[in-house]
Order: C-alpha cells, then sequence, then structure tokens
C-alpha cells in the first residue's frame, strides 16, 4: 500500500524550517564556542571562527541523516558529533580534531590524535540504564541488527503494533517508533502503514540532537565532576560517562510546556521533522 504509507508518513520537509534549523545549528556552534572561550578566557575571535566550523558540521550531519539513504545515518551522527567535538574543543587552543567523541551507543568512542591511548571508549551510563529498560520490558523487543550497524545506535523492534506515546496520547494509538538517550525502538507495523526507513532517519535525528547536548554538555559536566571526586573519580571516569547534564533537552522540554504546545511541536520534533520528516501519523 505505497500510497498509505506515503500518507501516513506526512508530506516532504518545508524548505523555510529546513533552512532555518541549518541555520540554528550554525548558530548553536557559534555561541557555544564564544561562550566556552569567555568562560575560559581565550582568544573568542578563534572560538568564533571554530565554532562556526563546528555549527556547520552540525548541520551537514543532519543533512546526510535527512537523505533518509540507510548507510547516511550512521555517517550523519558521527559527522554531527565530530562538529559538536570541535565546537567543544573550540576554548582549549589545541587542534581542531585533537579530541573527538564519536557514539556508538551505548558508547562514546573518544579518538584522540598522538595521545597515548589514541582511540578509547567509555559506556553512557543514560544510555545503558535505557537499553536495559528497554530489553527487559513486557514486549520485550528484539535486537534489528543490521538497524543497529546502519545507525550507530542500539534499533530494536517490538512486538506492538503502535508503541504508546506522550506526543501522540488516546485517541491516537501510538507512535511507529520512539527514540530515548541514544536507543531506538520500532513497533511491529513497519512496512505495513509507515516506510521504516523514513521512520528511522527521523528518530536517528533525535540520536544527533541527544548527542549534541551530550558532547557539548552532558560529557564535559561528567568528566567535571568525577575528576573532582579523588582517585574514585577519577578512576570512574575512563570507564563511564554519568551523562546527566542536557540542558538542551530540559529547554526542549520547559519550552514547549510553557507555551503550551503539543509534544508533536516542539523544538526537538520541528527540527527533526524539518531534515527528516518520517516518523509521524496524521490524523
Ligand atoms: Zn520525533
Amino acid at each position: 500500500m505505497p500510497a498509505r504509507v506515503a500518507d501516513a508518513q506526512g508530506p516532504e520537509r518545508d524548505r523555510k524550517a529546513h533552512a532555518r534549523y541549518l541555520a540554528l545549528n550554525v548558530v548553536i556552534g557559534a555561541t557555544a564556542a564564544t561562550a566556552r572561550a569567555m568562560a575560559s578566557g581565550t582568544s573568542v575571535r578563534a572560538a568564533l571562527t571554530r565554532g562556526l566550523v563546528g555549527g556547520s558540521l552540525m548541520s551537514a550531519g543532519m543533512e546526510l541523516v535527512g537523505t533518509e539513504s540507510a548507510n547516511a545515518r550512521i555517517v550523519g551522527l558521527q559527522i554531527a558529533s565530530v562538529g559538536a567535538s570541535v565546537t567543544r574543543n573550540a576554548d582549549a587552543g589545541v587542534p581542531l580534531f585533537s579530541d573527538l567523541t564519536l557514539p556508538i551507543y551505548p558508547l562514546y568512542v573518544r579518538v584522540r590524535p598522538g595521545a597515548s591511548h589514541p582511540v578509547t571508549a567509555r559506556l553512557s551510563l543514560l544510555s545503558a540504564v535505557r537499553l536495559t529498560r528497554v530489553l527487559t520490558r513486557e514486549d520485550r523487543p528484539d535486537v534489528d541488527w543490521r538497524a543497529t550497524l546502519a545507525s550507530g545506535a542500539p534499533v530494536l523492534a517490538s512486538s506492538r503494533w503502535r508503541l504508546e506515546s506522550r506526543s501522540c496520547p488516546p485517541p491516537c494509538e501510538g507512535s511507529f517508533a520512539q527514540h530515548n538517550a541514544g536507543v531506538i525502538v520500532y513497533s511491529a507495523s513497519a512496512g505495513t502503514d509507515y516506510d521504516l526507513r523514513r521512520t528511522l532517519a527521523h528518530e536517528t535525528m533525535h540520536v544527533v540532537q541527544h548527542t549534541r547536548d551530550a558532547v557539548l554538555h552532558a560529557i564535559p559536566a561528567s568528566d567535571g565532576m568525577l575528576q573532582r571526586g579523588g582517585r574514585p573519580g577519577r578512576l570512574l571516569s575512563r570507564f563511564i560517562v554519568a551523562d546527566l547534564v542536557l540542558p538542551m533537552r530540559l529547554i526542549d522540554e520547559t519550552e514547549s510546556r510553557l507555551r503550551g504546545a503539543r509534544a508533536r511541536d516542539s523544538w526537538y520534533e520541528l527540527e527533526a521533522r524539518a531534515f527528516a520528516p518520517g516518523g509521524e501519523l496524521f490524523r
């Protein structure tokens, strides 16, 4: 039923919104980098240039995910993450690509060319908790390995026709798919009343948003907190990221609540749909 699938998946992406969110990511890069330089007392102008590069890479990564091609998902996620890493490094006065975070959820792979251990990996606490919860819940979702490898994040197939969702409350039957903390779950009706590839592109956009927040905020906050915890803290920080400080996610949730907007009209949803409109149900 290709026609019905197309209907349920909604229209093509909104060109104006797309341009706006492309620009927003460049602004986020520039602002975050400048703020870090001001806080650390380094050159604001140099940080601004780096922030613009980082922000452009974040946009480019989202653009790739938005092509809806299966292999573009993991590549887009990594490019966006490199963009966020460059933005985060902007104040350090070190080479642009000297410390990169590449997510393969539930892990954050850290690449530091020239360091004594150039490639290390740490477990995301949030992602590990989420994955455990999803794997042990009642509908016992199965890991879709092919989709997982193509996404850089666990993708699980639920046995439920629709997933319970805040953004689609009754009488809506629920959503096709969901993302939380780098873990994607999709419902059993994939390929019948929705197109899985389009939907996975949309959910991967949410993974990118989560990663942007984690790389810019949660990982440095976790490192800072654990470094202050003496020897045990420093040891822990080699294996674990307590990725709990996610201000962009907080803004997304608080802002839409204050505005009285429906969950599907939140910043994250509008941004995700501006690049990848799949994954929603029109009624
Ligand atoms: Zn969404």
